[in-house]
């Protein structure tokens, strides 16, 4: 009887070991399924603040890594200010090998270099208002990827953006030539209108929105960005600064594995 007993007993003990084991093993898995495509695709390792500069410059990926390491610096106030020194300025003379093209907003708040915390020849840098494009950027951005080999490009939103923020309350006659900034804000504004949120939250939406359509914009870019991106030797990727944390969250929808540089 006593035996039975203990084998009833072991029996439960084994079942809950057992259920134990299944949850500990979904909790795992979970957490992988939650674990965001950027993060497997690059490899992000935790505490770590640092990649090498010639890996960034050969892998846009390593690249997109560098960044992401930098501006974990920046907003943990871990900044190291690289590549500033009298030296560095001196070495830029014999020429430049950025290693990233941002497109970024003019927005005084959103200083590239400081943001990722990068130094002299790392950035390729164009800004206008809600980083709208027209023909002098494109041939801006081409320039970098056809004559410096620049092979990573990265559209920065932030957020309260002016501009985005501008187009959303679609003014009828809006000075001069900002009327070119709204318009092409306008699709992204709009699809944020019809999603009926909160003015804070749609205007988030927008900026989210606006910098997913540039993306889409730059990898259709005929005849060179779009026939690069095709082959896979141009990363072409959208993220948002966000003011108030530091950190600028890329945009895992536009993050996607390139054929040459596949793992
Ligand atoms: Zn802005």
């Amino acid at each position: 009887m006593g035996k039975t007993v203990f084998n009833l007993h072991s029996m439960k003990l084994n079942s809950k070991l057992a259920v134990a084991g299944v949850l500990l093993f979904l909790a795992f898995s979970g957490n992988a399924a939650a674990q965001t495509v950027i993060d497997s695709l690059l490899k992000l390792e935790k505490n770590q603040y640092f990649a090498d500069r010639d890996s960034a410059y050969l892998d846009p990926y390593y690249g997109l890594k560098k960044l992401i390491y930098g501006n974990r610096r920046f907003a943990e106030d871990k900044s190291v200010k690289p590549r500033q020194a009298d030296i560095d300025l001196k070495n830029t003379e014999k020429g430049q090998a950025p290693f990233a093209t941002i497109i970024g907003c003019a927005d005084s708040r959103v200083p590239n270099e400081i943001i990722f915390d990068q130094g002299v020849g790392d950035l390729f840098i164009t800004r206008t208002a809600g980083q709208v494009m027209a023909e002098a950027s494109f041939g801006t951005i081409e320039y970098a990827t056809v004559v410096l080999k620049t092979n990573l490009i990265v559209v920065l939103g932030h957020q309260s953006c002016g501009a985005v923020d501008a187009a959303m309350k679609l003014p009828e006659n809006p000075p001069g030539h900002v009327v070119t900034l709204i318009n092409a804000i306008k699709p992204a504004s709009l699809r944020a209108k019809a999603a009926n949120l909160a003015p804070a939250e749609a205007l988030d939406f927008a900026i989210r929105e606006n910098v997913i359509e540039q993306v889409k914009m730059l990898r259709n870019l005929e005849p060179v960005l779009s026939r690069k991106a095709e082959k896979g030797e141009v990363l072409i990727v959208g993220a948002v600064y966000d003011l108030k944390t530091g950190y600028v969250n890329f945009i895992e929808e536009t993050i996607t594995s390139l054929p040459k540089f596949a793992n």
